[in-house]
C-alpha cells in the first residue's frame, strides 16, 4: 500500500511541477483570474483522474485509495475557489465515468465536489500556510474517511490501512505544498532578475540591453512591414555643471524626473530608454520623420517649461538637446539609423544646444 501511495504522490509532484509552469507569467498577480483558474482547476481534476487509475486497491473490500483529494485541496490553497470547484467537478465525474455509475462511484463523487466546496473556505482563514495545509488536508482526509467508514465499516486490517493512508497523505500534502511554494518562490526570483537585468534602477526605464533588443525588433518589423520607424537621441544639456553645482543626488533627481516627463509625452507605442548617463531615446514606431521632429519639438519645450524640484526643495530649469532620424527616411540601413540620430544629437550640442537636429538625408 505504501508502495503505491508513494508513485501516488510522486505523480502528484511532477504533474504539479509541469502543471504550475504556465503560472510563471502570473508571477506579478497575486490571485490568478476566474479563467486561469478554471484551466488550471481542469488539469488538476485530469491529475486526480491520473491519480484514480493508479490507486490502491483495499483487498476483499472494493474499496480503493489514492491521493486524488491533493489536486483539489492544492488549487484551494493556491489558486482559489474556481480551480478547486472545477478540479472537484472533473474528478466527481470521471469517478462516475471511469468507475460506473453505482451507489460507491456516486458517493465518492459527490464526495470530492463537496472537498472541492468546502476546501477553499478552510484555506482563506487567516494562519500560516502550514497550518491552512494542515487544517484543509485534515478535512479532507476527516470527509473521506468518514465516507469509508460507511461504505465499509472499520474492521481489523481497515484500521490500520486507513492510518497508513492518513499518515501518508498528510506527507504528500505538505510536499505538494512545499512543491508549490517553491516554485512560485522559484517565478518570483526569475522575474527580479529579469527585471534587474532589463530596467533602469534609478528611472525604471529600459536599460541599454533592453533598449538593443528592441531596436533589433523594430527595424525587423518597419522593414518587413514596409513601415517607417523613427528615433530620438536625447541628451540634458551641461548636466555635468548640474552635479557640480548642486551635488550628485540632486542630478539623480532631475534624470528620475526627466524619465517621468518622457514617458507622459510619448506615444502608445513608443518606447523610451536611458542608454546610459543623461542619455534617452525613444524609439517611435510607424511614425515619420515630421511626426518624430514635432514630438522631439514638442519634449524640448515641455523640458525647458518643466521646473525640476531638487531633494533640498530647490527647483531648476534644464534643457535638452535632441538628434532625430528615420527609417528610411533618413536611411535604409538599420546599422547606421541609430549613428545617424547620434549625429543629428551632435550637430544640435555643435549650434548651441537646447534644439532639435533632424538627420539629413
Ligand atoms: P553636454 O551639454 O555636452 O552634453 O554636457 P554634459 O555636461 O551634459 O555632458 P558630459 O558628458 O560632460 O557630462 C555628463 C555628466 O553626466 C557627467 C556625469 O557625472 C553625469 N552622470 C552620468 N550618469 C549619471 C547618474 O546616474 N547620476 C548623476 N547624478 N549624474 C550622472
Ligand atoms: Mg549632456
Ligand atoms: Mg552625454
Amino acid at each position: 500500500m505504501i508502495k503505491t501511495l508513494f508513485s501516488n504522490a510522486c505523480i502528484v509532484f511532477t504533474l504539479l511541477v509541469i502543471g504550475f509552469l504556465p503560472y510563471s507569467r502570473l508571477r506579478t498577480r497575486r490571485v490568478p483570474n476566474t479563467l486561469d483558474q478554471i484551466l488550471t482547476g481542469l488539469g488538476a481534476g485530469v491529475v486526480g483522474l491520473v491519480l484514480m487509475l493508479y490507486a490502491f486497491a483495499v483487498p476483499n473490500s472494493g474499496l480503493i485509495l489514492d491521493l486524488r483529494h491533493l489536486p483539489v485541496v492544492t488549487c484551494a490553497l493556491f489558486l482559489g475557489p474556481w480551480a478547486s470547484l472545477v478540479a472537484g467537478l472533473v474528478e466527481c465525474i470521471g469517478r462516475i465515468a471511469i468507475f460506473g455509475l453505482n451507489h460507491t462511484s456516486l458517493l465518492a463523487g459527490l464526495n470530492m465536489l463537496c472537498i472541492s466546496m468546502v476546501a477553499p473556505l478552510l484555506a482563506s482563514i487567516k494562519r500560516k500556510l502550514a497550518i491552512r495545509v494542515l487544517v484543509v488536508n485534515v478535512y479532507a482526509l476527516v470527509q473521506i474517511s468518514l465516507l469509508v467508514e460507511w461504505l465499509m465499516p472499520l474492521h481489523g486490517h481497515l484500521g490500520w490501512v486507513l492510518l497508513t493512508y492518513w499518515l501518508v497523505s498528510l506527507a504528500a500534502g505538505y510536499g505538494s505544498a512545499w512543491v508549490v511554494t517553491q516554485l512560485f518562490a522559484h517565478f518570483r526570483h526569475h522575474h527580479e532578475l529579469e527585471q534587474l537585468s532589463s530596467v533602469d534602477f534609478l528611472t525604471g526605464l529600459n536599460n541599454t540591453r533592453l533598449f538593443d533588443a528592441a531596436l533589433n525588433e523594430l527595424t525587423a518589423h518597419a522593414i518587413h512591414g514596409a513601415e517607417p520607424l523613427s528615433i530620438l537621441a536625447i541628451d540634458i544639456d551641461h548636466f555635468k555643471s548640474v552635479n557640480d553645482t548642486y551635488g550628485h543626488p540632486a542630478g539623480d533627481a532631475v534624470l528620475q524626473q526627466l524619465a517621468v516627463l518622457l514617458r507622459s509625452c510619448k506615444g502608445s507605442r513608443d518606447i523610451v530608454s536611458r542608454n546610459g548617463g543623461e542619455e534617452f531615446t525613444v524609439l517611435m514606431p510607424q511614425c515619420s520623420l515630421i511626426e518624430a521632429r514635432d514630438m522631439a519639438e514638442k519634449i524640448r519645450g515641455t523640458v525647458e517649461r518643466n521646473p525640476f524640484a531638487l531633494p533640498d526643495g530647490r527647483v531648476i530649469s534644464i534643457t535638452v538637446s535632441l538628434g532625430v532620424a528615420c527609417l528610411p527616411e533618413s536611411s535604409n540601413d538599420t546599422d547606421t539609423f541609430l549613428q545617424l540620430a547620434d549625429d543629428a544629437l551632435y550637430l544640435a550640442k555643435k549650434q548651441g544646444r537646447n534644439q532639435v537636429c533632424v538627420a539629413s538625408t
